[in-house]
């Protein structure tokens, strides 16, 4: 009797310890299986792994997360600034005097020639300024002119040009239709505006004055890329048209811009064109 109640004992110690074994297994368990659902809701929820999940539709690619190029065709003011950027190198903001100047005369920024220097900024501060640019650029003479300069590439469009068809300069010979300087610049300002138009610009309220002359250290003259010519028909525009010369400014009959692109290309590049008197100017888009 005493061996059989040593064995029931045995037995129920036995079953006790079977029953916190197989407790312990079973909580084990539990817990393997819960951090399981805990990771696969991490990785649901990881940006990445959904945008994997939705580019599944259409094809799982390496660079999900680049941004994406839109659909719909660029804006004319967006391809313009994107074309200008490289020499610009920083973006005015809108409604300033430099968002002005660039408006009406930022079109040579679009020249994509390497040899063909744009300034740093929108407004020359003084003479020293603008020699200090100035001196930095290729110049070569218009042929057959007396100290007219202009940068080298726009020079040799004009001198092909001009040898294609008589194209005179404004003055007849000049320097002052060419290459400016500061003190040129300002001379001609204050033949036709003041201080009081400067500050009407400068807030936006006056525009049309910046088609008879540019503000002080703003004109496209101390560039080297612009020139005032004596054009009267058709094929004398037509051939400087095709020697990337054009009218940029609206209402200057004279003045020309050297954008080194053919005509063609304008639009793509964001211009537009408006026609004044059977004169088409390419403006931008700004
Ligand atoms: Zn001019």
């Amino acid at each position: 009797m005493k061996y059989i109640y040593k064995l029931k004992e045995l037995m129920k110690r036995l079953i006790k310890k079977a029953r916190f074994i197989l407790t312990a297994i079973f909580i084990c368990l539990a817990l393997v299986a819960s951090n399981s659902i805990q990771h696969n809701q991490i990785v649901a929820n990881d940006p990445s792994t959904n945008q994997c999940l939705v580019a599944a539709v259409t094809g799982c690619s390496a660079n999900a997360q680049e941004p994406s190029i839109p659909s719909q065709p660029v804006t004319e003011e967006e391809r313009f600034v994107a074309a200008i950027m490289p020499k610009l190198k920083v973006m005015p903001a809108p409604g300033s005097f430099e968002y002005t100047l660039l408006r009406s005369y930022g079109a040579a920024f679009i020249n994509p020639a390497d040899d063909v220097k744009l300034p740093p900024k929108l407004i020359f501060d003084n003479e020293e300024d603008t020699k200090e640019f100035q001196s930095q650029l290729t110049l070569e003479k218009v042929v057959g002119t007396n100290e007219c300069y202009l940068q080298k590439s726009a020079a040799d469009a004009l001198n092909k040009a001009r040898t294609q068809l008589n194209i005179p300069l404004k003055s007849g010979y000049g320097a002052s239709d060419c290459l400016r300087s500061f003190a040129t610049n300002l001379r001609f300002w204050h033949k036709y505006a003041n201080n009081q138009t400067l500050e009407k610009v400068k807030e936006g309220k006056e525009t049309a004055i910046l088609g008879l002359v540019a503000p002080p250290g703003t004109s496209q003259h101390l560039w080297g890329l612009a020139i005032d010519l004596g054009v009267f028909n058709p094929q004398q525009r037509q051939i400087l048209n095709q020697n990337g010369w054009f009218q940029t400014v609206v209402k200057d009959v004279p003045h020309w811009t050297y954008l080194g692109v053919a005509a063609e290309d304008l639009p793509k590049l964001g211009f537009k064109n408006q026609v004044i008197k059977g004169i088409t100017y390419w403006l931008t888009p700004l």
